[in-house]
């Protein structure tokens, strides 16, 4: 076929226009369906993604069909014929196909149909968008994306002479803002946070936005006492300098900091260690600001190291990685009924290092889905024994986005289950806001299909984030998990009352169960009681432990 047989009015141009519009935009390939004939032009970048070998294809529907995920092939064939029909679609439509690198992606379609008035020919213009290729900017507040935070890391690193400071902020209570005023409220707090931020920006300081309300700063040729002056104005900006609809938001943060002084190593390992500084702020530390370097010389020898040290680990057939459970029990008499499998990394000389400190980071890295099935599969290994003491005992495994965007997860879980002969209704899988970045059409196929197989759900750290509610409110979850910070110091904070109460209520009306995390005393479990959520778990009934502490309080409480 040539182009002045494709295109109507000897168009000879076309191809190129769309090739140049095209090769504009890294995460988008091009098509145009000529209705006449029923030929589909390919732009370049679509042919070298897809390997398609020519211009001009006879049955692109086909060609394409090879490269579509079996599991969403149905819905990939409805749509295309639907869109071809000119009828629109509701809603956003993702499909997974494969690409140059035999890895799957996620894609949404946008087609339109335009009529040539002199020949009167149909095209449709298909536009296939690579949703994993992740923009440089955030969509919601304009500021550098998590993306670019990764890269500009790297080479800031690599280029950097002297002094470089991280920091990492978190809204503290944002979650409170979300649920009591809603979602477009709270995007509007972080609009105005953004904006406040971006005008601090010069060429020794940029910021980008991170997961959910936490933001990122990256300072050049910054001192210790520059760092500690900077953060000081980023929380003061934040208690006095915003407003929302006329009105004044004290926002509080936490923050953890890093000072690289001459480093040129690893800018992953430098990531781990700001969110290991941040955690420790916000759970230690009333949110005050902790620099990672001071925690290194007053606590552990950590390695600076030490990230890479993992990451091998996981290589080494996850060498050092083991699982603690904590019990999760009965809200109204304290019995244990199940467990929460814990991952734990330990190594001389080391020690022990609580996954706070990498769990993090390793999620955004592929080897998380094998730590991941490591975890699950020692678990269902530990745990069957227990199924005799208590037939109904239930295990909870923490599933990372990692393992659920790999097709390859659901056969890999199924075989486990089967290997190990542990029964799936047992089983409840925790999925956390970490899975923002992953469509939740993605998250409510693969939860459908586990659950098809008797496995449940859970919505871990719920309330932490926006996306957590996105995630409760079209994916069919079995169990909401309140995060610990509503229940700490709840019996003199009347807000966290409300909110805990009103969660319980939604769950229970939903046909959910409520798990509620961090009941840490008796005074505190006997005040929960009244809530009418289903499970504690706390460090009340115990901390995580090995699997024989486990069997032994299952025994103590049997006999
Ligand atoms: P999570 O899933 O919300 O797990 C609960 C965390 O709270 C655990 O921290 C547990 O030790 C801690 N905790 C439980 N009760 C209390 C309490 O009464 N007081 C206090 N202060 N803390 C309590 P841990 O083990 O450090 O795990 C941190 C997070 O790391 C987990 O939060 C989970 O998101 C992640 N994680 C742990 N294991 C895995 C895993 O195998 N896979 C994945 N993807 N994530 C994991
Ligand atoms: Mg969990
Ligand atoms: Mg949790």
């Amino acid at each position: 076929m040539r182009n002045d047989q494709f295109w109507s009015s000897g168009s000879n141009c076309i191809p190129a226009i769309l090739n140049t519009v095209n090769n504009l935009s890294e995460d988008s390939y091009f098509f145009a369906i000529n209705m006449k004939s029923h030929w589909t032009w390919c732009s370049e970048s679509a042919r070298r993604h897809f390997e398609i070998s020519d211009a001009y294809v006879e049955d692109v529907m086909a060609a394409l069909a090879k490269q579509v995920y079996p599991e969403d092939m149905e819905e990939y064939n409805w749509a295309v014929e639907r869109r071809i029909r000119g009828e629109d679609i509701e809603g956003e439509l993702c499909i997974r196909m494969k690409g140059i690198q035999n890895d799957y992606d996620m894609f949404s379609f946008h087609m339109d149909r335009y009529r040539d008035p002199e020949v009167g020919a149909d095209y449709i213009l298909w536009v296939l968008k690579n949703e994993n290729i992740l923009p440089d900017f955030d969509a919601l507040t304009d500021l550098y994306s998590k993306t670019k935070y990764q890269s500009d890391l790297e080479r800031v690193i690599q280029e950097t002479d002297g002094c470089l400071a991280i920091l990492k902020i978190r809204i503290e209570g944002f979650n409170t803002l979300n649920i009591i005023y809603g979602t477009a409220f709270a995007n509007h707090v972080l609009q105005e946070v953004a904006l406040a931020f971006i005008f601090k920006m010069d060429e020794n300081s940029a910021v980008y936005r991170q997961d959910g309300e936490k933001f990122a700063f990256i300072l050049k040729h910054c001192s210790r006492d520059s760092l500690i002056a900077y953060e000081q104005r980023v929380r003061q900006i934040l208690s006095e300098e915003i407003y929302v609809e006329g009105q004044h938001i004290s926002l509080k943060i936490s923050s953890g900091a890093i000072i690289l002084e001459h480093y040129r190593g690893d800018a992953s390992v430098v990531q781990s260690q700001v969110a290991y500084a941040l955690n420790h702020s916000t759970r230690e530390h009333q949110g005050n600001l902790i620099i990672f370097n001071d925690e290194v010389q007053l606590s552990r020898h950590v390695d600076l190291d030490l990230m890479k040290v993992i990451h091998q680990s996981v290589r080494d057939n996850c060498k050092g990685f083991y699982v603690e459970y904590q019990p999760v029990v009965n809200s109204k008499n304290s019995a244990i009924v199940g467990a929460e499998a814990l991952v734990r990394w330990s190594m001389e000389p080391y020690g022990k290092v609580p996954p706070g400190m990498f769990i993090e980071w390793m999620e955004t890295d592929s080897s998380m889905y094998d730590l991941g099935n490591f975890v699950l599969r020692t678990a269902l290994n530990d745990i069957k024994p227990l199924l005799e003491i208590c037939p109904k005992f239930f295990i909870n495994v923490n599933i990372s986005a990692r393992q659920l965007e790999r097709p390859e997860f659901r056969g890999a879980v199924l075989q486990m289950l089967e290997e190990t002969g542990f029964p799936a209704e047992n089983l409840c899988m925790e999925l956390t806001e970490r899975c923002r970045d992953f469509p939740v059409e993605i998250i409510r196929k693969e939860v459908e299909f586990f659950q098809s197989h008797g496995i449940r759900f859970a919505m871990d750290d719920y309330g932490t984030g926006s996306a957590s509610s996105d995630i409760v409110m079209n994916v069919p979850m079995d169990e909401i998990k309140l995060d610990m910070s509503f229940i700490r110091g709840i019996q003199e904070n009347p807000k966290n009352q409300a909110m805990v109460k009103s969660i319980v209520e939604f769950a229970n009306e939903s046909g959910m169960s409520t798990c509620l995390e961090g009941v840490e005393t008796e005074d505190l479990q006997d005040y929960l009681r009244s809530y009418g959520a289903t499970w504690f778990q706390g460090y009340y009934y115990s901390k995580p432990v090995p699997i024989t502490e486990v069997e032994k309080l299952l025994r103590s409480q049997d006999g």
